[in-house]
């Protein structure tokens, strides 16, 4: 089946699908993105990032160009033509195209949108049978982390330090503490069974995953730390893992090259990825 896109308006192949280059996505990183997940061919805890996609657009003066039922439709058909069962959705909305110029363009310049799907294999996942093995890296990022920006330098950096490694993700540390994954949700659980991630704040993204799982294990009683947590407590932890819509709760089994618990996926680790497994395929 042939790849299309979505692009301003219309579903196009993607070799013809074009972009000029005085667009504020291209120049500025002007713009905010967007990834829910498809499972089983139906979007994944989507109504919430689509939510988080209005806000991100709104902390930075970009009008949102769809209403919650059309962006849903929009994901929708393009799942469908790209015969999407398993993988997910990606949206971009810019400032639109407009001579270079630092300032907002004109109050009517159209943001661009622009939509694709990827294939991926989240439930069974190779990386997940065994565990992510993750390193520390400095955060370099701006302070406004909590915007869901086209920016992503520091963390195409974080990613490579990690690739460069052998590994699959990098958590980025700033003052000593862990922020979170290079794309991903940082959490660690401590040798008496408690679940500990970051308190939401401009430090970092609102993971809906994270929100997701949180919900998941107080529902299921366990025991729950938003704080902050260093790069040594979480050399010591019994357990880690990382949480994103394109991995859902990752095992992690090593950092810094420490091996975490006994260098497998965690109990409490694999209860949660089983249970947000369960909700997002309950739809
Ligand atoms: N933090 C960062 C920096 C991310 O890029 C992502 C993935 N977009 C996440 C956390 C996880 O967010 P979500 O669970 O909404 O995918």
């Amino acid at each position: 089946m042939s790849r299309t896109v979505y692009l301003n308006g219309s579903f196009v192949p993607f070799e013809e699908a074009r972009i000029p280059i005085m667009d504020r996505g291209f120049l500025f990183a002007d713009g905010i993105y967007e990834v829910s997940a498809v499972l089983d061919g139906r979007l994944v805890d989507n109504e919430a990032h689509l939510a988080r996609l209005d806000r991100s657009l709104g902390e930075i003066g970009i009008r949102n160009p769809h209403t919650i039922a059309e962006w849903i439709g929009l994901e929708t058909e393009l799942a469908e033509r790209n015969g999407l069962d398993e993988g997910v959705v990606y949206m971009q909305v810019t400032r639109g195209v407009a001579e270079r110029d630092f300032a907002f363009p004109p109050a009517d310049t159209p943001p661009s949108v622009v939509m694709f799907t990827q294939k991926k294999a989240i439930v069974s996942s190779p990386l997940a049978e065994t565990g992510a093995r993750v390193i520390t890296v400095e955060d370099l990022r701006w302070k406004r982390r909590d915007i869901k920006s086209v920016a992503l330098l520091a963390q195409v950096l974080a990613k490579q330090a990690a690739a460069a490694a052998g590994v699959a993700e990098a958590w980025m540390v700033e003052d000593g503490a862990v922020t979170e994954g290079s794309s991903s949700t940082a959490f660690i659980v401590t040798k008496d069974r408690r679940i500990v991630t970051r308190p939401l704040s401009t430090a970092l993204l609102p993971g809906i995953t994270r929100a997701a799982v949180l919900r998941l294990a107080s529902e299921a009683d366990l025991a729950i730390e938003e704080r902050l947590f260093s790069v040594e407590e979480a050399h010591d932890a019994a357990e880690a893992f990382y949480t994103s819509a394109s991995a859902f709760v990752m095992p992690v089994v090593s950092l810094d090259g420490r091996t975490l618990g006994d260098g497998h996926p965690g109990p409490l680790t694999r209860r949660l990825r089983a249970l947000y497994i369960e909700m997002a395929r309950a739809g």
